[in-house]
């Protein structure tokens, strides 16, 4: 494309060249094809042959006058030209020497002289010769080609400043020519523009014109390499910074190296480098360790980076990666250990040798987990420590009370400021091991909120499927948890979120009968608190009776740590009698038990309550095991409203409405007053009322409250009972009856009143309690009425003595208000 450009503008301008050319000489001369280049006149020009052709034409020239007409072929590509495949303008070129090179080609060294026009071919073989004639030049010195030579010199200095090609010579060499034709030529075969370029600039014959053409040309190139130097400056500024904090980096290693001995900070992580390789970390996470270690060896020992990255390193290889103690299975030894810790349990401590005796005959058998419900102080805890003491491993607690956020199971990302690993890392760290046994306490206490699901994450804990690749946000690496035996507890299965539940084998542990207690207290808690107070049997003894008086007027719970608190305020008293110098035995009796432990807390027993209407004694089950609770209802002049209070939930609020329905459709048979409900309200009350209260169990404690205070019969209240009841008076089975009896049989009660179907489930209940209990089962109300309410009513004046009349509200057994709250503990459920 370019080449036939340049021939078209060559032709253009041809008749206009024809009228400056001054004089016409014309010359024969043999024709040299040149490719790649274009001979400008008055410079000189190396150049290699090689074409038969040309060869003949460079030795015609030689037995003559040495000269040729140089021109340059329209197609590079061409290896045989043609007479149309070259350019018309050529120049003169006069051969300074030929040498013959070792391999077959000759090199021809060229000088350019004048501006030739071919006219005509003269001879095609062996060589092209031609015609031609001689171009004068238009060479007028006006001021215009003045002011281009200089701004020519000017623009070509510049370049030979930048150009890294163009040696300084050329400057000189420029400022000696004294043609401006000539210098233009210097300039363009100097700055080497391709080769259309180079043959424009050979056939413009006007130099004012030609002057241009070159200022435009250094112009062009001028940019070029302006640029070509900002570029250049750019990325030898990267280069050189990049090499200077090398260079720095290097030295501050050797500076480093030099003050090994002395360096905390370098020391420190020469020391963790030390404790990476000795870790026993998975491979993954040795490489992760290294590249922080990397990390903190560049960073400055002051930036505030260095102490994070120095944390999570701290973290990664103080965790037990591949520490394990050697489990024992040996069954005996466990069965001793067990033993020698807990009182009774039995079908607990079988299941717990059962599993003991799997794990041994297949160690990688995934075992189930086991989980220890019951309300606390049964020792659920405490026969997990049992546990790891039989297997010999690590024993570790977590409690999970309270904890709202998944981020306290799994940690925080180490993006904010201050992150930790999660609760379950902080533990394996404390264990020491990567098997210990584990306990999940109080699993029934997670909450759910928007900081996300902490059950969630437990799952991923237990399931054996995921647990070999716990994942932390701290961490960022995974740890193994596979090997670790989880055990969970809780007060109550129901909070558990159902997939967590799933993946627990449930034990139940209910809670200790009076005589029970009496047997852990001799054999385990006494021993154990005079240890911890410093005192020999020699100088203590609680007595039977004072136990048994501690037990029942002291504490009021299904398990016994509050047995053992007031235990350890007896054996405080004692060791400072003894620090004060009493030198006999000390005897805590039963009738002293107020200079221990103050006045008694609870009463046992309904013996000195009055038996009165509208007071009836039901039993709730609670996550502190079973209690007491009392239901009163009174009449008052009005229209017939049903008020509750005490915190009822809506189920044990629609169980009133029951009963009051029943009341009033049986209120002939009843002997209640008719149309009672067009004269009285009806107030319903479950004390304590600051303590939410739910289910349907208590249906018929109301039912029989309600129609004692509209019969004014009184109620028995040696009395306990528990069922629900039905708009007929049925009434239905509940749970938890194994807790209320025990509630019952603490408190005192003599008779229990429970629904027939779940008269199977005494089976559960201890013997000791079965035989100082009347079970009445029944499936009526009336069978209730019959059994709770005493058959006479009470004469107007018999309720006039009585001051706890329908109107009184008393708070039935409990004395101090502080015990209530502690004794109820959590919310009761009459399920
Ligand atoms: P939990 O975890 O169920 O709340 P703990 O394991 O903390 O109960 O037990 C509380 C205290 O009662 C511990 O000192 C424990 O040794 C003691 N204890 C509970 N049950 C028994 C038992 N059967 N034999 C001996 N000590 C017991």
């Amino acid at each position: 494309m370019v080449t036939q450009k340049t021939t078209r503008s060559a032709t253009r301008k041809r008749s206009k060249v024809t009228n400056d050319v001054l004089a016409k000489d014309i010359l024969d001369l043999p024709l040299l094809p040149i490719h790649n280049t274009v001979l400008l006149p008055n410079l000189v020009t190396p150049l290699v042959v090689g074409r038969e052709q040309s060869l003949k034409a460079i030795e015609d020239a030689m037995s003559k006058d040495r000269t040729l007409f140089v021109v340059t072929q329209l197609n590079e590509e061409l290896e045989n030209p043609g007479q149309d495949d070259l350019y018309t303008i050529g120049v003169e070129g006069m051969i300074d020497r030929v040498l013959k090179m070792p391999d077959g080609t000759t090199s021809v060294l060229l000088h350019g002289q004048r501006r030739l026009r071919r006219l005509e071919y003269t001879q095609h073989t062996p060589f092209m010769r031609v015609r031609a004639e001689i171009v004068h030049e238009e060479t007028e010195r006006t001021l215009a080609v003045e002011a281009l030579v200089r701004a020519a010199m000017a623009l070509f200095e510049k370049c030979v400043k930048l150009s890294n090609t163009l040696p300084e010579e050329a400057i000189i060499t420029a400022m000696n020519i004294d043609q401006p034709g000539w210098l233009a030529d210097f300039i363009v075969s100097a700055l080497e523009p391709p080769v259309a370029v180079r043959q424009s600039i050979l056939e413009a014959f006007n130099v004012e014109e030609r002057l241009q053409k070159t200022c435009i040309l250094l112009t062009k190139e001028l940019n070029i390499l302006e640029l070509e130097n900002q570029i250049h400056n750019q990325v030898q500024l990267e280069v050189d910074k990049n090499q200077r904090e090398y260079f720095l980096r290097e030295q501050l290693k050797a500076i480093q190296r030099e003050l090994g001995e002395t360096d905390p900070a370098f020391r420190e992580n020469v020391e963790l480098s030390e404790k990476i390789l000795s870790s026993g970390m998975p491979e993954e996470v040795k490489v992760k360790a290294s590249k922080e270690l990397d990390r903190l060896n560049a960073t400055p020992s002051m930036a505030p980076d260095g102490g994070v990255i120095r944390t999570y390193l701290d973290w990664l290889v103080s965790l037990p990666w591949d520490n394990a103690s050697v489990d024992q299975l040996d069954i005996k030894e466990a069965a001793r250990i067990l033993e020698e810790k807990h009182y009774g349990l039995e079908k607990v401590k079988e299941r717990i040798l059962e599993y003991i005796a799997v794990r041994k005959l297949s160690e990688n058998m995934r075992s189930p987990i086991l989980c220890f419900v019951g309300p606390p102080g049964v020792g659920k805890t405490s026969l997990g420590r049992s546990i790891a003491e039989a297997l010999n491993r690590r024993f570790v607690r977590l409690s999970l009370g309270g904890i709202h956020d998944e981020a306290e199971i799994r940690g925080h990302r180490r993006t904010y400021v201050g992150a930790l690993p999660g609760r379950i890392i902080q533990t394996m760290k404390t264990a020491g091991t990567i098997n210990p046994l584990f306990v999940l306490d109080e699993i029934d206490k997670i909450g759910v909120d928007f900081r996300g699901d902490p059950s969630a994450a437990l799952l991923e804990v237990l399931d054996p499927e995921q647990n070999h690749a716990f994942s932390d946000h701290y961490l960022e690496v995974p740890y193994d948890l596979s090997k670790v035996i989880f055990l969970t507890t809780a007060n109550v299965l129901h909070p558990v979120p159902a997939a967590l539940r799933d993946r627990l084998e449930v034990i139940e542990l209910p809670g200790y009968t009076e005589e029970e207690k009496m047997h852990i207290a001799r054999q385990f808690l006494i021993p154990k608190q005079m240890k911890e107070h410093g005192l020999k049997p020699s100088r203590v003894e609680i007595d039977d009776e004072a136990l048994h008086h501690i037990i029942r007027n002291y504490t009021f719970e299904a398990g016994v740590r509050n047995l053992e608190r007031e235990i350890a305020s007896v054996m405080r008293k004692v060791a400072r009698k003894v620090a004060e110098g009493r030198r006999t035995k000390t005897k805590v009796l039963a009738e002293k038990l107020t200079d221990y432990l103050g006045s008694e807390k609870h009463y046992y027993g309904l013996a000195e309550e009055n038996d009165e209407p509208g007071v009836a004694t039901g039993v709730a089950w609670t996550s502190a095991g079973g209690d007491l609770m009392t239901v009163e209802a009174t009449l008052m002049e009005g229209r017939g409203n049903l008020t509750l209070t005490g915190q009822l939930g809506d189920v044990m609020k629609e169980s009133a409405q029951a009963a009051l329905s029943y009341a009033r459709s049986r209120s002939g048979q009843l002997g209640v007053e008719s149309r009672f409900y067009e004269k009285y309200d009806i107030h319903l009350h479950l004390p304590a009322g600051s303590i939410p209260k739910d289910g349907p169990s208590a249906g018929i404690t109301m039912a029989t409250a309600l129609i004692s205070a509209l019969t004014k019969r009184a109620t028995r209240r040696d009395v306990a009972m528990t069922g629900e009841i039905t708009l007929r008076g049925r009434v239905l089975p509940i749970g938890g009856v194994k807790e209320k009896v025990l509630a019952a049989h603490r408190a005192g009660i003599k008779t229990f009143i429970l629904p027939k179907r779940n008269m199977k489930d005494l089976n559960d209940v201890p013997r000791e309690v079965i035989n100082e209990l009347h079970f009445v089962p029944v499936e009526r109300m009336d069978d209730v009425i019959a059994v709770a309410l005493h058959t006479s009513t009470l004469s107007k004046d018999e309720l006039e003595q009585m001051p706890m009349t329908v109107n009184a509200v008393k708070t039935r057994r409990v004395i101090a208000p502080k015990a209530t709250a502690r004794k109820l503990g959590a919310n009761p459920q009459t399920p």
